[in-house]
């Protein structure tokens, strides 16, 4: 069966916890605009404590692994709850995918359209699960214990929310479209074969609008035919 939005958003809800409530907002969006374009994904890390992401830095170096972060503790974006990582999730609900493809190009695209950094564009060492939003503050300023301004929250949020409206505003033209298409299938003018049984789509002016859908002028026909 396949997941729903409320499955996928729980999936990723304790890797949430702790993120800046900006980022979290975007986390979110970005979660929802995912799995509307038919990719869910999930949260794979959050907020990371100083003391996790020395053990994280410790792999690959003097721990067994891969190196997966360039950042000593205090030196990455984790660190102060505005940076996430992603994978993608599969129907299964239980593993997930890191296949840099088609799918995660699509989490990439709408990650940017909220305002989110992309670790993938990062020249030096390419960090293609991560996403972060620094509202202007390097690491060395998060160390020192500066937290963003007013101004940059509120720059962030006008283009989280910039998105929000325009898919709104996208939906209900589609919404609408669709109903007129809908409504234009539905109901049509007699067929052919009606025409010629009974000598017109309007049986002589018995009919005043005749249109019906193609089910409706099977029935008329059939309630016809056993009047005759
Ligand atoms: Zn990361």
């Amino acid at each position: 069966m396949a997941l729903t939005l409320d499955q996928v958003k729980a999936k990723s809800a304790s890797k949430l916890t702790g993120l800046h409530p900006v980022m979290r907002q975007a986390t979110e969006r970005l979660i929802e605009r995912s799995f509307a374009r038919g990719v869910p994904i999930l949260i794979t890390q959050g907020l990371r404590t100083i003391a996790e992401q020395d053990a994280l830095y410790a792999q690959g170096r003097n721990k067994p692994g891969q190196i997966v972060t360039k950042a000593k503790g205090g030196y990455s974006n984790h660190n102060f709850g505005v940076a996430i990582d992603f994978a993608l999730l599969q129907p299964d609900g239980k593993s997930v995918s890191w296949t840099v493809g088609k799918e995660w190009m699509v989490v990439v695209e709408i990650a940017k359209s909220l305002g989110f950094e992309w670790g993938g564009d990062w020249r030096s060492f390419k960090d293609m699960p991560h996403f972060e939003m620094c509202f202007g503050l390097t690491t060395a300023q998060y160390r020192a214990g500066r937290k963003p301004s007013g101004i940059a929250l509120a720059k962030a949020i006008s283009v989280i929310n910039k998105e929000d409206d325009v898919m709104k505003e996208e939906l209900a033209k589609l919404t609408k479209r669709v109903g007129e298409l809908e409504a234009a299938a539905k109901r049509i003018p007699a067929p052919k074969w009606f025409v010629a049984e009974f000598g017109s789509g309007d049986l002589g002016g018995v009919i005043s609008e005749p249109a019906f859908t193609v089910e409706g002028w099977r029935t008329l026909a059939v309630g016809l035919r056993v009047s005759k």
